[in-house]
């Protein structure tokens, strides 16, 4: 199975960490797909640097890629890597189900591109990247939320 897991991931934390890492016992190939969000971008770093940091972080795990995409549907970008390639993406709180439902539907509507959920462990379901770009704004030390 190839599982694409989007996002801004600005930054990258150890909750998307422990998803990648969840998810590749069962996946064939697992790319992380790296999106431009221009609120979200601010203050962390360029795509470029996000990107890389990630590829670093899974240099030793062959089966993991790592791209970027801009102007371009999730759902498209997830198409390109073959027709039964499937979404990958995290639930922590209500809040992101409610959320997670409707784009999952309207991916599913636009070209049958399925998605699947893992549920954040309690452990991680309190990290977010806002609030990550919130500490760091402040000068504060994000090390123990960063894989
Ligand atoms: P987006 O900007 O597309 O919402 P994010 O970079 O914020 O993307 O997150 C990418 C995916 O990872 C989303 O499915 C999100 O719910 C999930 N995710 C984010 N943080 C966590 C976490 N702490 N635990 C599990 N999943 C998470």
């Amino acid at each position: 199975m190839t599982l694409v897991y989007p996002g801004t991931f600005s930054p990258f934390t150890r909750g998307h960490h422990a998803i990648v890492m969840r998810a590749i016992t069962f996946a064939d190939r697992l790319v992380v797909a790296v999106g431009k969000n221009s609120v979200k971008e601010s203050l962390v770093s360029p795509l470029s640097e996000r990107v890389e940091t990630i590829r670093r972080l899974y240099v030793s795990i062959p089966h993991i890629e790592v791209v970027t995409y801009e102007k371009m549907l999730t759902a498209d970008l997830v198409r390109s890597f073959g027709k039964e390639a499937v979404i990958l993406r995290g639930i922590r709180s209500f809040s992101d189900f409610e959320y997670e439902q409707t784009v999952a539907e309207v991916n599913r509507r636009l070209n049958g591109v399925e998605t699947l959920f893992l549920f954040a462990e309690p452990s991680y379901a309190h990290i977010r990247s806002s609030v990550i770009r919130e500490l760091l704004r402040y000068g504060k030390d994000v090390a123990d939320y960063l894989p």
